[in-house]
C-alpha cells in the first residue's frame, strides 16, 4: 500500500468506524459464536501473494465482527468498562505512525516528557501528594505502565527489593534466599486474582486477610496477620490496599492499612484499577484518605476515563526502590543525558515502551477535567437509577452496598435461579453482564460505563432482565 491509497483507505477507515460507533446499539453485544468460529473461514495458510484491500476489509464484517463482544455498546455491562474516545483514537493513529520506543529519555525525549507532564496532571486531578508527582523536591513520580496487573507486580518487587536490602544490611551473614523465602505480602480476600499473580511471580507467599461485612479490609485484621506472621519468624513486607474490589466495587479502610504500614515497615500498594477514575471527582475522593502516608498507587485510564487500552497509571513515592527492582545498564542504552533525565526503561518491566501519554494528554485536553467529571457522575447516576429498578422487583436483591457505577443483584433464594437468569441473558446477546461471588454469594454485576448509555438505554436493558426473569420462572424454555 502506497501513501496515496492510505490516504483514500485511511478516509474509509475513518467512516466505517463512525458508522460502527454510532450504529453499535443495534448490534448484538454479545456474539452467538462456539469456540473455533474463526477456523473454517479463514485459509489454514498466508496468502504467497499479496490481496487487494477491498478483499481483506471486507472480511472485517464477514469474519471479525460476527465474534466480536462489542465492548463500546451502551448495552456492555460485563467486567470493567474498557472505553473509547475520538481524541483517543486519533492519539493512537499518531503514536502508531510515530511508533518510536520511549525506553530512555534519547529514545524519544516528547515520549518521556510528556508522560512525566500527563502523570503529574492526572496525579493532581485526584488529589495525590506532591511526593508523587515529578518535581525537585520528590523522589517520586507517575509512569504510564500496561495494566494494573503489571503495576501490581512492580510494585511487589520493588517492594521485594527494598526489604531484602534492608534485612541483609540488618543480617549480613544470613543468604539473601533464606531472607527471601520468609516474605509474606497480603491482601484481602476480595482483591484481584492479579495479586495473586504477582505472587506467584514474585515467588513470595501471599496471605488472604479477612473482609468485613462490607467487603473491605481493615486496618486491625490486617495488623493481626502481620502479628501472628511475625510471631512465626516471618518476614511481612507489602500489603496490597484495593479502593474499588471487582467483585463488587467495594473499599479497604486506606486510612487504617497505610497506618498499619507505616508502622510496621511494610509496602503499601493501592489498586485503583477502575474507581480510580472517579477520584477526578471530589465528592468520590474521600476513600483516598491515607495516601500520604502508601509507596504505590495504580489505577486504569483505560478503563473509565475513555483513554484507549492500554494505559495504567501509576504513581510511586520512592522511584529509587523502582531503579534498586529494575536497573541494568548496558552501554548502548547509555546517553549525554544518563543520570539527569528520566530513563522509563528503569520504572518498569520490559525494556521498550508506547508513546502512550500521547491518547492521555488528548483526552484531558479536549474533554478538560470538567467534561470528564461529569462524564464519570453520569454513569454513577444511571448505575443509581439501575439499582431503584432492581429494589423496586421484590423478586431481586441488591446484596452488597452500590458504589461508584457498579450494581450487584441476583434473584432471592436459590442461587442455580441466578445462574440460569445469567445464562439466558447472556445467550440473547442484548446485554451482557458477569458474575461475582462474594463471600459464596453469586450476583450478577451489572457495570455502567459506556458514554453512549442513556436512560432509555437503563429502562429497556431491566426490561430485558423483567423479561428473561418472567419466561425463566414460568418455566418458559424460550
Ligand atoms: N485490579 C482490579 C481491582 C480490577 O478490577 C482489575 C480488572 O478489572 C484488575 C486489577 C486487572 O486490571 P488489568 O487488566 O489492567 O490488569
Amino acid at each position: 500500500m502506497d501513501t496515496e491509497e492510505f490516504r483514500i483507505r485511511g478516509k474509509e477507515m475513518v467512516d466505517y468506524i463512525c458508522s460502527y460507533l454510532d450504529t453499535i446499539r443495534n448490534r448484538r453485544v454479545f456474539p452467538g459464536v462456539e469456540p473455533g468460529f474463526v477456523h473454517g473461514k479463514v485459509p489454514d495458510n498466508p496468502p504467497i501473494e499479496g490481496e487487494p484491500w477491498d478483499d481483506i476489509f471486507a472480511d472485517v464484517e464477514n469474519i471479525i465482527m460476527p465474534g466480536v463482544t462489542h465492548w463500546q455498546s451502551p448495552r456492555m455491562h460485563a467486567y470493567y468498562p474498557a472505553l473509547t474516545s475520538y481524541p483517543s483514537m486519533l492519539a493512537e493513529m499518531l503514536t502508531n505512525a510515530i511508533n518510536c520506543l520511549g525506553f530512555t529519555w534519547a529514545s524519544s525525549p516528547a515520549c518521556t516528557e510528556l508522560e512525566m507532564i500527563v502523570t503529574n496532571w492526572l496525579g493532581k486531578m485526584i488529589g495525590l501528594p506532591n511526593e508523587f508527582l515529578h518535581n525537585k523536591d520528590s523522589n517520586g513520580g507517575g509512569v504510564i505502565q500496561t495494566t494494573a496487573s503489571e503495576s501490581t507486580l512492580i510494585s511487589l518487587l520493588s517492594g521485594r527489593s527494598v526489604t531484602l536490602q534492608r534485612y541483609s544490611n540488618l543480617q549480613p551473614d544470613v543468604p539473601l534466599f533464606e531472607i527471601h523465602s520468609k516474605l509474606v505480602a497480603y491482601c484481602s480476600d476480595q482483591a484481584h486474582s492479579s495479586v495473586e499473580k504477582a505472587a506467584l511471580i514474585g515467588l513470595v507467599t501471599l496471605r488472604y486477610v479477612e473482609s468485613d461485612a462490607e467487603y473491605s479490609m481493615s486496618g486491625s485484621k490486617l495488623l493481626e496477620a502481620v502479628k501472628e506472621d511475625r510471631e512465626k519468624g516471618l518476614i511481612p513486607f507489602w500489603v496490597c490496599t484495593t479502593l474499588g474490589t471487582t467483585g463488587c466495587c467495594s473499599f479497604d479502610d486506606l486510612q487504617g492499612i497505610a497506618n498499619v504500614c507505616q508502622q510496621e515497615q511494610l509496602w503499601c500498594h493501592v489498586d485503583a484499577a477502575y474507581a480510580g477514575c472517579s477520584f477526578i471527582c471530589p465528592e468520590f475522593r474521600k476513600w483516598l484518605k491515607g495516601v500520604d502516608k502508601i509507596d504505590s498507587i495504580a489505577f486504569n485510564p483505560s478503563k473509565w476515563l475513555m483513554v484507549h487500552f492500554d494505559c495504567t497509571a501509576m504513581w510511586v513515592r520512592n522511584s529509587s526502590a523502582l531503579h534498586c527492582a529494575f536497573n541494568v545498564n548496558p552501554l548502548y542504552l547509555t546517553h549525554e543525558f544518563s543520570g539527569l533525565a528520566i530513563d522509563y526503561m528503569h520504572w518498569q518491566i520490559p525494556l521498550s515502551k508506547r508513546f502512550r501519554s500521547l491518547k492521555l494528554w488528548f483526552v484531558m485536553r479536549n474533554y478538560g477535567v470538567k467534561g470528564l467529571q461529569e462524564h464519570i457522575r453520569k454513569g454513577v447516576m444511571l448505575a443509581e437509577k439501575f439499582e431503584t429498578l432492581v429494589k423496586s422487583d421484590p423478586r431481586f436483591e441488591v446484596p452488597a452496598r452500590r458504589h461508584l457505577g457498579l450494581v450487584v443483584f441476583c434473584l432471592k433464594g436459590n442461587i442455580k435461579t441466578t445462574e440460569a437468569l445469567l445464562k439466558r441473558i447472556n445467550s440473547r446477546g442484548k446485554i451482557h453482564c458477569v458474575p461475582a461471588n462474594l463471600k459464596g454469594k453469586y450476583v450478577i454485576r451489572f457495570c455502567i460505563a459506556s458514554p453512549r448509555t442513556t436512560v432509555q438505554d437503563i429502562e429497556s436493558d431491566w426490561k430485558e432482565i423483567v423479561d428473561v426473569t418472567n419466561d425463566l420462572l414460568s418455566g418458559n424454555c424460550s
